[in-house]
């Protein structure tokens, strides 16, 4: 392989996929758990079954943390006592209840989050050296993009794998390859950037290389006890970052280690 330097080159496009909440965003979860409370509300009439604590939310005695919102809507649904039949039958209902209720909590002046420091200059330098940068997220697809749209981010991204499209997250990769074949790119080197020791277990499931970064909850050591060989603190340097992605994605095309 000849690498040119950039995101391309002859093995094919650096797509790099991206976690939203703490990966991407900081403080993003408040306003979308609460949304999930009031759809839950609505469609059983159980109160917030949502338990905040310095460790994090639980939702009986479940963390959140990595979880897909399909995964959370199946969480609130038992919560409330509904059995199987009932829960599945009901969870697009409260699925699309929480995206409804997201964008109103958005209208009436709710926070969606703020941008990771020094992520956007990570993002405009993997534009500029022509990878193509996507999500592959929990979050539902129209939480994820009201969530970046009100952030100014989702201009960034033109593909992606999303938590109402899948039961857990290591499946929501093949969304984001068939939305990636859909722009032309068929044989893209991805890596993928996300925060918790769930999207750790995710990559490995899916077989995409990985790199972890401590900007949400989880700190390098537990992110390396999940499994994760390259982990950073930060976004910062945005070429040193852009590197190590770029070389991360070629890793696998060139005989790496996953
Ligand atoms: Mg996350």
């Amino acid at each position: 392989m000849t690498p040119t330097g950039d995101g391309r080159d002859r093995l094919g496009t650096v797509v790099v996929l991206f976690d939203v909440d703490g990966t991407l965003l900081h403080g993003s979860a408040d306003t979308h758990v609460r949304a999930f409370a009031d759809a839950l509300a609505a469609v059983t009439g159980h109160p917030d079954p949502f338990v905040w604590s310095d460790d994090g939310i639980t939702c009986g005695g479940e963390p959140l943390s990595g979880r897909i919102d399909n995964e959370i809507v199946r969480m609130c649904l038992r919560s409330a006592g509904l059995a199987d039949a009932d829960a599945a039958r009901q969870a697009p209902v409260m699925m699309e209840g929480t995206v409804a209720a997201y964008r109103a909590r958005l209208a009436a002046g709710d926070r969606p989050g703020t941008a990771v420091p020094g992520v956007v200059a990570v993002l405009r330098e993997l534009r500029d050296r022509g990878a193509v940068c996507g999500l592959l997220t929990g979050n539902a697809r129209q939480i994820a993009s009201a969530k970046l749209s009100a952030c100014g981010l989702a201009p960034f991204f033109s593909l992606g794998g999303f938590g109402d499209e899948g039961s857990r997250r290591s499946e929501l990769f093949a969304g984001a390859l068939a939305e990636a074949g859909a722009l032309g790119i068929d044989h893209p080197m991805l890596c993928y950037v996300g925060d918790t020791p769930l999207d750790v277990v995710a990559a490995r499931d899916a077989g995409v290389p990985l790199v972890a970064v401590a900007t949400g909850r989880f700190d390098r050591l537990a992110l390396q006890h999940a499994g994760a060989a390259t982990v950073l603190a930060g976004y910062s340097p945005a070429a040193a970052t852009c590197d190590i992605l770029v070389d991360r994605a070629r890793s696998v095309a060139a005989g790496g280690q996953r």
